[in-house]
């Protein structure tokens, strides 16, 4: 196989690459509007009201209490910072998507 040849073929092999990512960007876009879970992230909870993420067994993205694990509430985590931070729709509370729920201070700015 001559130089050319090789070089055609990785080009071809990066469109093919590139499509793929692409097609798999719009499949994630779609189930993310079908209310299924797709991010990365940790499941959020908060720590003030109890309410907190849950996947059924299709893989929606659902809320609920403890004491009603069944039970959507019907409520979603509003995304304030790229991800990284959300709102509780119950309390209000400001909880990390990343790690732990971040200090009081913080979450007392917005009220
Ligand atoms: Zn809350």
């Amino acid at each position: 196989m001559n130089k050319k040849t090789l070089n055609k073929r990785r080009t071809s092999s990066y469109k093919i690459f590139d499509n793929a990512v692409k097609r798999l960007e719009k499949v994630k876009e779609k189930a993310k509007s079908l209310g299924i879970f797709v991010d990365d992230r940790k499941l959020l909870e908060c720590s003030e009201c109890g309410l907190m993420e849950d996947i059924d067994i299709n893989g929606r993205l659902l809320t609920v209490f403890e004491k009603a694990p069944d039970k959507d509430t019907g409520l979603r985590f509003e995304e304030i910072k790229n991800s990284k931070t959300f709102r509780c729709p119950n309390c209000g509370k400001v909880v990390s998507g990343k790690q732990e729920l971040l200090n009081d201070i913080e979450t007392n700015n917005w009220r």
